[in-house]
């Protein structure tokens, strides 16, 4: 028998590559039995996460003999009070993956394509494919754009929607260039959207984007019937191991994500520990402090050992390292500090570091400079 699991799979699967994480510290530890290992590669909560997230997650653990609130009850209610919208707009998700995946069900299929920048969220082709849709890439900015080198060319991404785009996916920033658009742009580009489409805004990092112009998408459902905004309390919130994160759209799209989303689909810790970490307003305010110094010191430390930059908004910022980014991730593995290279975004000279602690932020540093003059 030659049984070839391959040649069964959909076509959309046979021609994915799986995500590539960034490496775990338990992981480095083992294979080159380092110790004092810093992880600056997935766009972590350096601080770690709230304490009262933590405890509320701890109380809910001596009742995780019952199945979660499938419904997502008192979450969907606080998140609709903290966005003055009715319940029924929020869609609840294992993770904010959780809900592009959910949307790429109900809008995408054979026939159908996204339309996402070149450079962009590595889940938006993986969605879009396993859907059986294909991936309408638009170009993105050029590597020499004064404002956003790499970032989304809106009107690229305008001229690649045609009569078969079911869904327009926009990160704002954007993952891995942390590359930002301002809100009268990214007003104007889903106004001027035909109506045959979702409009997906994903603001994953919204939380720190403390940038000018930087707009809060959720204040134009009203405008947009076809306007989904995701968020997440994986990055500034610090609940990346729970997994939660959510959409704000009109109920009518709410109701469509609904009908495809697993029963249970959000934990009964991660609900209650993203429940507190709503009211922990002291945690976040320090968070979005320790990013916005962080990314600064970053930024100019980089700098001025030569590299290049990308401007972000995010709690990351991508680095031109110049020449193949592989080795000198190699090397600084060696020094125990972890990033993300980023050739699988077709960016092979670019590494992706993610803030961290001061400290953390001047070993990066320290670190990439030997490593840069070996
Ligand atoms: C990290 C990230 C997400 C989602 O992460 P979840 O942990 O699944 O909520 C979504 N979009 C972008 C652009 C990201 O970087």
């Amino acid at each position: 028998m030659s049984f070839d699991p391959v040649e069964l799979a959909v076509p959309g699967v046979r021609g994915l590559a799986p995500y590539e994480p960034g490496k775990p510290i338990e992981a480095l530890a083992r294979e080159y039995g380092l110790s004092d290992i810093i992880k600056l590669a997935s766009n972590e909560n350096p601080r770690g996460p709230s304490p009262r997230a933590v405890e509320a997650a701890r109380v809910a653990l001596e009742s995780v003999h019952r199945y979660p609130d499938g419904a997502a009850t008192d979450l969907r209610a606080r998140l609709a009070d903290r966005h003055g919208v009715s319940a029924s707009a929020i869609t609840a998700g294992n993770g904010s993956n959780d809900v592009l995946d959910m949307i790429a069900r109900v809008f995408l299929g054979p026939g159908a394509n996204a339309v996402f920048s070149r450079h962009a969220f590595a889940v938006y082709p993986i969605a879009t494919r396993a859907a059986g849709a294909a991936a309408n890439v638009a170009p993105a900015r050029p590597a020499d754009d004064a404002e956003a080198p790499y970032g989304h060319d809106l009107e690229a991404m305008a001229a690649a929607v045609d009569a078969d785009t079911r869904v327009v996916f926009v990160a704002n920033p954007n993952n891995p260039t942390g590359t930002w658009i301002d809100g009268d742009t990214l007003h104007a580009f889903l106004r001027d959207l035909p109506d045959h489409l979702v409009a997906v805004v994903d603001e994953a990092y919204f939380e720190c984007a403390d940038v000018p112009g930087y707009p809060d998408a959720t204040r134009w459902l009203d405008d947009f019937p076809n306007l989904i905004v995701t968020r997440t309390f994986s990055k500034v919130h610090g609940l990346s191991g729970l997994r939660c994160g959510y959409c704000l759209s009109s109920p009518e799209i709410a109701d469509l994500l609904n009908r495809v989303r697993h029963p249970f689909n959000v934990n009964s810790a991660a609900l209650a520990a993203a429940t507190a970490a709503l009211d922990d307003e002291t945690f976040l305010a320090e968070s979005v402090a320790n990013n916005t110094r962080g990314r600064e010191r970053l930024t100019d430390g980089l700098r001025e050992l030569g590299l290049g930059v990308i401007p972000s908004a995010a709690n990351f910022v991508a680095v031109d390292v110049g020449r193949d980014a592989a080795g000198v991730y190699e090397a600084l593995l060696r020094e125990g500090v972890i990033v993300r290279p980023v050739g699988g975004y077709e960016m092979p000279r670019h590494l992706r570091i993610s803030v961290g602690i001061d400290s953390e932020n001047e070993r990066l540093l320290d670190a990439l400079r030997r490593v840069l003059r070996a």
